[in-house]
């Protein structure tokens, strides 16, 4: 807002310091694990990128790392095996015997990676996430050799992004499989960690039943809702439209919970919905009970998850 009238700054004034005191009072809940009001608990992790994020963290305040994006780390070159795994170790040491779900590369979309990423119409239904990766299986691989290394580490879980077929899993697992039988033969130290998908692509949410073999599901918000309302997500004119809340997307939440819990596989949410208080009682109606959130918005989670009644 360029030159903004006197009402205008006064307005923001008031929310900025009714935000502030909302803060604060939530300050309360951040070393306490979360519960509802109904002694529901609930698991709260964090969404991380650089590895440096952590240094601020107090590690007790949260449940792990629910998301680890990996993009930031692919800038003008592409990261070599040992850049990751320094990077990879780090956050899983920080974390104790806590998880650390890292994701492999999300490049494309709204994170173009130089020399990586293609010119694309329409990048956001194009060659991204795990469709790339598979696409350059040795730019993958060097990112899964790095992994596979740090997993010994600590408690690592890894995840495919915008997987839409159960195929891209499969082979992804098959590059795994590979790689970690070759790091054995070279006699270097590995370990296979649990692999899951991202849920955030309709197709895996509307059909789930492909995707029984997946160690764990965790839905993206940000990007299934995208998806389903037909909005983009980095598109101010059409955020209106952009609302987890809307009925379409919360049932298909709760599709994918229900059958995480029939198919006794862990689900959770790492979009930005899990750490914002308006959609909190929405998700845990919707049957969620793990949620990953911006380091900033643990204490504002906890504290709106102890004023749901479930
Ligand atoms: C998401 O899509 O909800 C998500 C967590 O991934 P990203 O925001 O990195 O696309
Ligand atoms: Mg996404």
């Amino acid at each position: 807002i360029l030159a903004p009238s006197r009402a205008e700054v006064e307005a923001f004034r008031r929310k900025s310091s009714s935000f502030a005191a909302r803060r604060d009072r939530a300050e309360t809940f951040l070393t306490r694990p979360a519960v509802t009001k109904a002694g529901t608990a609930v698991r709260v992790q964090v969404n991380i990128a650089d590895p440096s994020d952590v240094d601020s963290i107090d590690v007790s305040t949260c449940d792990g790392v629910g998301l680890m994006r990996t993009e930031f780390l692919f800038g003008k070159t592409l990261p070599d095996e040992e850049t990751q795994y320094r990077a990879y170790r780090k956050v899983l040491e920080w974390a104790e015997d806590r998880p650390v779900t890292i994701r492999t590369v999300d490049a494309g979309g709204d994170k173009p990676v130089p020399g990586f990423t293609v010119e694309e119409g329409n990048p956001f239904l194009g060659l991204r996430g795990i469709r790339l990766s598979l696409a350059r299986p040795e730019v993958f691989r060097v990112q899964i050799r790095a992994l596979l290394r740090a997993a010994i580490h600590g408690n690592l879980k890894v995840m495919f992004p915008m997987i839409a077929v159960v195929d891209e899993y499969q082979r992804a697992a098959a590059l795994f499989a590979e790689e970690k039988a070759a790091l054995a033969a070279r006699g270097v130290a590995q370990k296979m960690p649990p692999l899951g998908i991202m849920v955030e692509v309709p197709s895996v949410a509307i059909a789930p039943e492909a995707f029984a073999e997946v160690a764990f599901l965790s839905i993206g918000s940000n990007d299934l809702t995208q998806y389903v309302m037909a909005a983009a997500r980095d598109n101010a004119s059409v955020a209106h439209l952009n609302s987890i809340r809307h009925p379409a997307v919360l049932r298909l939440i709760a599709s994918v919970a229900a059958f995480g819990r029939a198919q006794k596989i862990p689900v959770s949410l790492c979009g930005d919905a899990g750490g914002d208080p308006a959609a909190i009682p929405a998700l845990i109606e919707a049957g969620l009970r793990d949620l990953s959130v911006v380091p900033a918005q643990l204490a504002m989670a906890k504290a709106a998850i102890a004023d749901v009644s479930i």
